[in-house]
């Protein structure tokens, strides 16, 4: 009788055992039984959107993958692959081709649809203070143009082939108050520069974190963007923190996800304390909310 007993409990232990060990192989295994499928975060991506795609029911990387010509880096991230491509703020509005091949030699296309992006209009101010050192908005351009820009933008052409971070976003302040448009055309007698970041409301002094873990691959002081941080997160991801007060690391330093790598401030041309934020993927400008929100939504 003990002996039935005994026996009853030991085989409804093996069955629920087997039934787990069988139940999870049959979800691992359900991904590759589909095929390789392409997943994207969105078809029709607006001008200074951050896309997504994921490519399932693979057991290696992808050979080749291309949006347009440019090509395109996976990531692995549990069973799927991932790339987290930048779509310009300046891109053509067109449909676009998107080819992967695999590993296998199998070719996957799919087509997507870039959008025209809204483009708000404003005044482009100068303040007090500049137009008595005798610097107008012609010269401001004319600095961001032949100067500042070009010196980020030799940054944002570096490609670290590694991915930098393994844990998902964060903001770069305590809080986000959105007080200057990302894309905004900003516009005056003197010229018209294009707005490729966004500003956050801050005081001087604040924290400033950076998003995620990487690199510092750019600290330096510019005469329009003022006290400059570019971290490098790898995968042609970059995040930029201007106009700082204090810079709180120092360059090729590694840096953690919510390090505090600087303090707000208003160096360079800034009207006031305020952190203007950006994010480059491989040299795309794109909206920084809508990264941080697409890359946190859709890769787990
Ligand atoms: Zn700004």
């Amino acid at each position: 009788m003990k002996f039935k007993i005994k026996r009853k409990k030991f085989l409804t232990i093996l069955f629920f055992v087997a039934g787990i060990i069988i139940a999870a192989s049959l979800f691992f295994a359900w991904k590759f039984i589909e095929g390789p499928k392409l997943v994207f975060s969105g078809e029709k991506i607006e001008q200074g959107d951050v896309l997504v795609v994921r490519l399932d029911g693979v057991w290696r990387a992808p050979a080749e993958a291309r949006l347009g010509s440019k090509p395109v880096s996976f990531f692995r991230r549990g069973l799927s692959y991932f790339a987290i491509i930048g779509i310009d703020a300046k891109s053509k509005p067109e449909k676009i081709p998107f080819y992967v091949k695999l590993a296998s030699g199998e070719e996957l296309t799919s087509q997507l649809t870039i959008l025209l992006g809204p483009v708000k209009k404003t005044k482009l101010v100068v303040s007090k203070e500049m137009t008595k050192q005798g610097i107008g908005a012609a010269a401001l351009i004319n600095n961001i143009i032949s100067n500042d820009k070009p010196t980020l933008d030799s940054i944002f052409k570096i490609f670290t082939p590694k991915i930098g971070f393994s844990e998902s976003f964060i903001n770069p302040l305590k809080k986000w108050t959105d007080v200057g448009n990302f894309g905004t055309l900003r516009q005056s007698s003197g010229g018209s520069v294009r707005h490729f970041g966004v500003d956050l409301k801050a005081d001087l002094g604040d924290s400033v974190f950076s998003i995620n873990d990487g690199v510092a691959q750019f600290i330096g002081e510019l005469p329009d963007y003022g006290k400059t941080v570019i971290i490098d997160h790898g995968l042609g991801i970059f995040s930029g923190y201007l106009h700082l007060s204090e810079i709180k690391t120092v360059v090729n330093s590694k840096v953690k996800r919510g390090e505090i790598i600087g303090l707000v401030g208003s160096t360079g041309y800034s009207l006031a304390p305020h952190l203007h934020f950006t994010v480059k993927i491989n040299g795309a400008s794109v909206n920084p909310r809508k990264f941080l929100d697409t890359v946190n939504e859709f890769i787990k």
